[in-house]
């Protein structure tokens, strides 16, 4: 019998999980260890910020879920990893002290980097957690006229919900017949788009953006906020009466200092998504280091890749799938401007660029299938 260990219950942990229950026998013991019960959607979390979708709409139980597919679920906080012992400290939860495992799936996520930045905690919203989300819905309500700003950080990796929340911002206000009261000033560490690298999604967002008065402040990367501005380290400074800013990522500290990772505390991995130089442990999601935005989508596909690779090892057999690191994104929102876009990350193609409302149907209808397949 082998006892696998996944850590973390989003996008990677899940389908990991999923996967392997589907194409282990019952003889072997999978458990998945979350923080939280909840799994959350967060593509929605723009869409709760803006009352278009309820905190109930965009999460499920997980144990429940779990449950149904013989995987053990422990709600509990994980401090550390040990690659060498083969066990994984508890901080905290249904359960206290170590776990062991004959192999690991470590799919913790990113930590959000607010202490790099000073002020933040203090002075900026956000909507990378629902309670952040529902705080941030708040402050739209009260807010009518002035300078929004919304933007991330150098090191986010993840453009979509800066672009969703200038739209969706703009969308609200003309509603309300308050667009002419508001300056809406979307701010950015590189040049326009330059996260996807590539030109034709940096023209259809421009042209988005001009449809919708929103302006575009490039090479701004913000390191101090405070109640009314926000400053970079040259001290070039603008205000602001609404803040949004998405802070830099770094990976889970449960995995640094163990010469597992970069120096960003991403997990280093193959493209079978083991993690180098360690047989028995893979790493999916966020908490890898790959280049460009971290995704959803790629977190799925990751987690697929790994559970096939590890379902194999137990085997005793070679890789039997090796993960390709495409781009796929809807930027909702923007009503006839909302825009998909498709890029082989590693290859280097161009992206594919496709505009219209279809897109916001597909991306509500990802949504749903998550929801449906696992309540
Ligand atoms: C607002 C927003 C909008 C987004 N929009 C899109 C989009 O449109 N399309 C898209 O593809 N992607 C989007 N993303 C990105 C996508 O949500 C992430 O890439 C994805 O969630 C990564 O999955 P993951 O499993 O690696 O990590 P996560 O989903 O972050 O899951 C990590 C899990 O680990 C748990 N955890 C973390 N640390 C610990 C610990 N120490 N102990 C125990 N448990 C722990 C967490 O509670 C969580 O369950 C968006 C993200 C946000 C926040």
């Amino acid at each position: 019998m082998a006892k696998v260990l996944i850590l973390g219950g989003g996008f990677g942990g899940v389908i990991a999980a999923e996967r392997l229950a589907e194409q282990l026998g019952d003889e072997h013991q999978i458990t998945l260890v979350s923080r939280s019960r909840n799994f959350v959607f967060y593509p929605s979390l723009v869409k709760v910020a803006f009352g278009r979708c309820e905190a109930k709409d965009v999460s499920f139980d997980l144990r429940h879920a779990m449950l149904d597919r013989r995987v053990n679920f422990i709600e509990a906080e994980v401090a550390r990893i040990d690659p060498i012992e083969r066990k994984v400290a508890i901080a905290h939860g249904e359960i206290e002290g170590n776990i062991s495992y004959d192999y690991l799936i470590f799919a913790l996520g990113r930590r959000l980097a607010t202490e790099r930045i000073t002020g933040f905690y203090e002075h900026a919203h956000h909507l990378l957690n629902l309670d952040k989300a529902l705080k941030f819905g708040k402050a739209i309500s009260n807010f009518h006229k002035g300078r929004a700003v919304i933007g991330q950080c150098a090191g986010t990796r993840l453009p979509v919900p800066v672009y969703e929340t200038a739209f969706a911002l703009a969308r609200l206000l003309k509603e309300r017949g308050e667009r002419d009261q508001v300056r809406i000033t979307v701010v950015s560490p590189g040049e326009f788009a330059s996260e996807f690298e590539d030109r034709d999604a940096a023209i259809a967002l421009e042209k988005a953006f001009a449809a919708q008065q929103i302006e575009f402040l490039p090479n701004f990367p913000i390191e101090t906020v405070t109640q009314n501005s926000v400053l970079t380290r040259s001290g070039q400074a603008i205000n602001h009466d609404l803040l949004m800013l998405l802070p830099p990522f770094r990976g889970s500290s449960a995995a640094s200092y163990l010469g597992l990772t970069n120096d960003e505390g991403y997990l280093n991995v193959d493209w079978t998504m083991r993690v180098t130089g360690h047989k028995q442990i893979y790493a999916v999601g966020d908490c890898v280091n790959f280049t460009g935005p971290k995704m959803g989508h790629m977190a799925t596909r990751q987690g697929e890749v790994a559970a096939m690779n590890l379902a194999a090892e137990i085997e005793g057999h070679e890789p039997v799938s090796h993960y390709s690191h495409e781009l796929k994104l809807v930027i909702d929102e923007a009503g006839n401007d909302t825009i998909y876009l498709q890029k082989d990350i590693w290859n280097e193609s161009p992206a594919t660029i496709k505009r219209g409302r279809f897109w916001s149907w597909a991306k509500r209808a990802q949504k749903e299938y998550w929801q449906l397949s696992h309540a």
